[in-house]
């Protein structure tokens, strides 16, 4: 079928209105007429060119909520009014010792993600900016009834992204998290870190959004720009989660670890890094996380619905891409825009 959707056409210049074919609705498909999607960072990233060439036009967006309008022959755990949800990827080999293990996001053969990925019919797979997509069933996620569809879309990618590495690092009671980057991952880092139980302390480049981190639940606060915050919080957190799409003085952050703490990068520094002895003293961990397994998008959906989580979302119209971008790119968004899809129709 023939849909609406946005398309950046190029690195890096403005994404316009375009037409674009799905596939038919295959036996294991689920075909979603989508209600919102989230924008990310990495939408961003991947158009400026910041990842390298990309298969342009792209239809970025993969934070994708939407209600099923059809369903393959051998589909069963989804039907037509469901309300569902996609995030960052669409599919993978479900053979490889990490598809067995949960981790789809990590699949040896590759996986397929939710744009500018090849999918295994041979095509580029192209994503929610648009009207209605086309889904292998087993990458098609419950979004429970509670969760107001607009607040749950990006739950899709910052939700999960942050959700993975808490559980991962054991975020829990008597655990201090600290959040770097109060954006779209951040905000919600910092509810769901709340949500188990951690002590959380944001760590923004500025004070200015201190107010909104205590709201969101945070339970300190303090500004990355005074030197005398590095000080004041050394060898403090047992799990640091960064969020910031820029390079950070990443031994700076190290020397606020205990022993064996860890802190896990989920956001994408356009540079290397370069560690030192901050690593060394106090055995510290340094590590990466990227979103999560379809089980455990799932479990973070239930987990978000029984603690009646959502993102803070300024819901835009399709013609507002543009200008959202560049508010993301000023840290000018509080905490996520969201794409009414209707404004595509
Ligand atoms: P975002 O909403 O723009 O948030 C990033 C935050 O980083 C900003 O709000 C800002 O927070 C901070 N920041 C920005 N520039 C900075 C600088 N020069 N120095 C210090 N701090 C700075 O972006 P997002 O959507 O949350 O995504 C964040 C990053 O995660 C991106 O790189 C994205 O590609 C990546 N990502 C990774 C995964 C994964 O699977 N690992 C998934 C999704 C996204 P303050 O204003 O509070 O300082
Ligand atoms: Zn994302």
């Amino acid at each position: 079928m023939r849909v609406n959707a946005y398309a950046a056409p190029a690195a890096g210049r403005p994404l316009a209105p375009t037409t674009i074919e799905r596939r038919d609705v295959g036996p294991n498909d689920v075909l979603i007429a989508i209600q919102y999607a989230g924008v990310c960072h990495s939408d961003i990233h991947t158009v400026n060119g910041d990842w390298g060439p990309q298969p342009f036009p792209v239809i970025p967006g993969h934070e994708i909520i939407g209600t099923v309008a059809e369903v393959g022959a051998h589909v069963t755990r989804h039907r037509v009014g469901d309300r569902v949800g996609v995030g960052c990827m669409v599919n993978s080999c479900g053979e490889c010792a990490n598809c067995r293990n949960g981790d789809e996001q990590y699949c040896l053969d590759g996986t397929v993600f939710t744009y500018a990925s090849p999918d295994r019919d041979g095509t580029r797979t192209q994503g929610g900016y648009s009207t209605h997509i086309v889904v292998d069933a087993g990458f098609v996620l419950s979004v429970p009834d509670s969760l107001d569809p607009a607040a749950a879309a990006p739950l899709l990618c910052a939700g999960i992204t942050t959700y993975a590495p808490l559980r991962r690092w054991g975020a829990g009671p008597g655990k201090k998290v600290a959040v770097v980057g109060l954006g779209g991952l951040g905000h919600m880092a910092v509810k769901l870190a709340h949500a188990m139980g951690a002590e959380v302390t944001v760590l923004s480049q500025s004070l200015k959004k201190q107010e909104d981190g205590l709201r969101l639940g945070a339970d300190h606060y303090h500004a990355t720009s005074d030197p005398g915050t590095f000080t004041a919080l050394a060898g403090r957190f047992d799990l640091i989660v960064n969020t910031v799409s820029a390079d950070i003085d990443t031994n700076a952050y190290l020397g606020l670890l205990t022993v064996d703490g860890a802190m896990v990068n989920v956001g994408v520094a356009p540079s290397p890094m370069s560690v030192n002895g901050s690593l060394l003293g106090s055995r510290r961990v340094l590590t990466g996380s990227m979103v999560g397994g379809i089980a455990q998008t799932q479990e973070m959906l239930d987990f978000c619905a029984e603690h009646n989580i959502g993102a803070d979302i300024e819901v835009i119209s399709a013609d507002q891409i543009n200008e959202a971008y560049e508010r993301v790119l000023a840290s000018d968004v509080r905490y996520r825009f969201v794409i009414d899809a209707a404004t595509l129709a």
